[in-house]
């Protein structure tokens, strides 16, 4: 099976296999018509942002915390009873899952109802980084065994760019610092980084000889448990977005070698 985003309107979805995770079961908490994020990325797989917000802006169209606890219940109790294989419980979907306004105590329950059926499945959160200068975020994120955080530029041009955060003034160092601050109080950080190119003038892609150099930088400051490097493989939000060449994700994967001065355990997808 490869890894299908959820529909619209879908909690939980899966089990799926992903080739980064394992096989797991992929919690929605932004079930809106539409992505709500507060990013806009070039090549986002679910398409343009349509609910662009930032933290805490949002007040109103968000699901409710019951209904994760009852799918997601109903979903792992009948899996269990068929002796189903899990790797993990994962918070991805349609936008950054860190939005949702009652996202600390949904990840509380949540992992109750998981080692309650699957105890060694891990909890896992894709996050795109942003909102770990907010305390609840930064303590809810330490109760995951596993948290895939993304980094796909290390300069703010690039940044800007790329990732297109709804707020202006977000700057790539205060998220680079924040990954460090995170990195050196959990063992289980990963860093994910998507690299393209693009054919539109107008785009900055993220593979330029300079823009790798900036990033293994900030991932040898930030010392993750492991790095993940990939390329697009679904359509991407904008055209002229292209995948990058394996050459490009290696010459990265190079540049971490050689700079880090430790062990970086940087895996290419
Ligand atoms: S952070 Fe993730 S969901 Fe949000 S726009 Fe970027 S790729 Fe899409």
């Amino acid at each position: 099976m490869i890894k299908l985003p959820p529909r619209t309107g879908q909690i939980i979805y899966g089990p799926i296999h992903s080739r980064r995770i394992g096989v797991d079961i992929g919690i929605n908490l932004l079930v809106q018509e539409g992505k709500t994020c507060n990013f806009n990325c070039v090549y986002c797989q679910y398409g343009v942002t349509g609910n662009p917000t930032s933290y805490n802006k949002l007040k109103t169209g968000w699901v409710k915390p019951e209904l994760v606890y009852t799918a997601l219940e109903k979903e792992l109790s009948k899996l269990a009873e068929t002796g189903y294989r899990l790797d993990a419980v994962t918070f991805s979907g349609y936008g950054e899952p860190t939005l949702h306004p009652k996202f600390p105590s949904i990840v509380e329950n949540v992992k109750k109802i998981k080692e309650k059926y699957y105890p060694n499945a891990k909890l896992t959160l894709i996050t795109n980084s942003s909102t770990l200068k907010y305390k609840r975020i930064l303590k809810t994120v330490k109760i995951f065994d596993q948290i895939i955080a993304k980094l796909d530029a290390a300069t703010d041009k690039t940044f800007h760019s790329v990732n297109r955060p709804v707020n202006k003034k977000l700057d790539i160092q205060t998220i680079i610092n924040n990954l460090i601050g995170l990195s050196s109080t959990v063992e289980h950080l990963i860093i994910q980084t998507l690299l393209f190119n693009t054919i539109n003038q107008s785009l900055i892609s993220n593979t330029s000889v300079e823009e790798l150099k900036a990033l293994s930088e900030a991932i040898c400051r930030i010392r993750p448990k492991e790095v993940q490097i990939y390329t697009i493989v679904r359509a991407p939000a904008l055209s002229g977005v292209k995948p990058a060449s394996e050459s490009q994700l290696k010459e990265l994967k190079k540049y971490i070698d050689e700079r880090c001065g430790f062990e970086v355990n940087v895996k290419i997808y």
